[in-house]
C-alpha cells in the first residue's frame, strides 16, 4: 500500500496572516498593540548574561513558572498546568478528556480551532448554533454530552457570558468536563477561575498572547482541580516533556511582577474599543457588544469581503472568515488610537 493511503489526512486551522510587508496596520490576529512590559527587556538582558543555561533542558513541569503563577493568582501549583500557548494547552486537554462516544458540545460560531482539534483527535462533536444575535444560550447545553467547550468572551463575536451562566452550565453538567477558554477575559469578562474549587469538572484556560502583550513567547495555562490537572500532565508527559523553552519560562515568570503595566494596557485597549464602537456605529456598522480586544462588525449596505479587500489595498489588515453564517462580518482587532484613526479614515473613503 502506498503511504498516501494511510497518511493522517487533516484540514489544518488557518491563522490570520503574518505578512512580510512593513508599514502595515495589522488588526487581524488580536495581538496587543502595545510593547511588552519593560520587565521583559530587563529579563532578556539577564538571560544574555546567563546564556549558558540554554545548554540544559528546561524543567519538564515548568515549576518556576507554576510557582510564580501560583503566587500571582493565589492558586496552589498543583492546580495549574502550562503549555506552549493556550492552543497547546487546549489541544492537550482535548486529547486527555474527550473520548466519550457522546458528542462534545461547542458553538457553531466560536474559535474554529475546536473543530480542527475535534477532527484531529477524533471525537464526536455537536455544533450548537448561536442565536441570531450571535449570543450563546446556555439552555442549549442541557443535553447529554461528552464534554463542553465555551470561549468566554466568545471569539469572533466578542460576546461575554456572565459568571452565573457559566456556573449554570457547570451545575447541569457535573459529569462532563467543561472547558472555559478565557483568552480575552482581561478585556471585560468575569473569570471562572474562582470556581475551580467548587466544580471539579471545570477547566479554565488563559494565555499571555492577548492581554499580556506576549504572543511571541507562546505561553498558555490551565486552572482546574488537582485531579484534573494531574490527568492532563500524564497525557502531556506521554507526548513531549520539554515543550516550553527556558527563555519563555523565565520571561513569563518575570512579567507577572509588572501588574501596573498589564492593567494600563488592558484599560487603554478597552478605552480605544469604546471610542471605536461609536465610530463604527456612525459609519452604519452593526456588531454585538464586545468584551474583547476586537469588534465583530457587519454593514447592511456593503459586503464584508469588499470592505476587507479595499482595506487591504490601503495596507490595513482585518480578519474575514469564509464560513457560512459569518461571511458578511469582519473581525477587527483594537489597535492603538492612531491605528484606529487610520482605519476609520480608510473606512470613510471606502463607504463614501
Ligand atoms: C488566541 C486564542 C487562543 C490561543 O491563544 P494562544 O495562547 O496564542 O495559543 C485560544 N482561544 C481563543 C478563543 C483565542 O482567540
Amino acid at each position: 500500500m502506498n503511504w498516501r493511503e494511510y497518511v493522517k489526512n487533516v484540514t489544518p486551522y488557518v491563522p490570520g496572516e503574518q505578512p512580510k510587508i512593513n508599514n502595515l496596520i495589522k488588526l487581524n490576529t488580536n495581538e496587543n498593540p502595545y510593547s511588552p512590559s519593560g520587565v521583559v527587556k530587563d529579563e532578556l538582558q539577564k538571560l544574555a548574561e546567563d546564556y549558558d543555561c540554554l545548554r540544559r533542558y528546561p524543567k519538564p513541569d515548568c515549576d518556576a513558572l507554576r510557582d510564580a503563577l501560583s503566587e500571582y493568582m493565589g492558586i496552589a501549583p498543583e492546580k495549574i498546568f502550562t503549555g506552549v500557548g493556550s492552543d497547546d494547552v487546549i489541544c492537550t486537554i482535548f486529547m486527555t478528556f474527550f473520548h466519550s462516544s457522546l458528542p462534545v458540545l461547542f458553538a457553531d460560531i466560536t474559535y474554529s480551532f475546536y473543530q480542527v482539534w475535534a477532527d484531529f483527535v477524533g471525537f464526536n462533536k455537536e455544533l450548537i448554533p448561536v442565536k441570531d444575535d450571535l449570543s450563546i444560550d446556555i439552555n442549549d447545553y442541557r443535553k447529554e454530552n461528552g464534554g463542553i467547550v465555551i470561549a468566554n468572551p466568545n471569539a469572533p463575536t466578542g460576546l461575554a457570558l456572565p459568571l452565573e451562566k457559566i456556573e449554570e452550565v457547570l451545575k447541569f453538567n457535573r459529569d462532563s468536563i467543561v472547558i472555559v477558554d478565557e483568552a480575552y477575559i482581561d478585556f471585560g469578562g468575569e473569570s471562572a477561575v474562582k470556581l475551580i474549587d467548587k466544580y471539579d469538572n471545570l477547566i479554565v484556560t488563559q494565555t499571555y498572547s492577548k492581554s499580556r502583550n506576549l504572543a511571541g513567547l507562546r505561553i498558555g495555562m490551565a486552572f482546574a482541580c488537582e485531579e484534573v490537572i494531574s490527568r492532563i500532565k500524564a497525557v502531556k508527559f506521554s507526548i513531549n516533556s520539554y515543550t516550553m523553552n527556558e527563555p519563555s519560562l523565565r520571561l513569563a515568570s518575570a512579567v507577572l511582577k509588572d501588574e501596573k503595566y498589564f492593567r494600563e494596557c488592558c484599560e487603554r485597549v478597552m478605552k480605544t474599543r469604546e471610542w471605536s464602537v461609536k465610530e463604527f456605529k456612525k459609519l452604519g456598522f452593526e456588531f454585538p457588544e464586545s468584551s474583547a480586544n476586537f469588534v465583530f462588525v457587519t454593514h447592511p449596505k456593503h459586503k464584508a469581503s469588499d470592505i476587507y479587500a479595499a482595506l487591504r489595498e490601503r495596507r490595513i489588515l482585518v480578519r474575514h472568515f469564509n464560513s457560512d453564517r459569518v461571511d458578511n462580518y469582519l473581525r477587527i482587532s483594537i489597535g492603538t488610537d492612531e491605528e484606529m484613526k487610520a482605519l476609520f479614515a480608510a473606512l470613510d473613503e471606502i463607504l463614501a
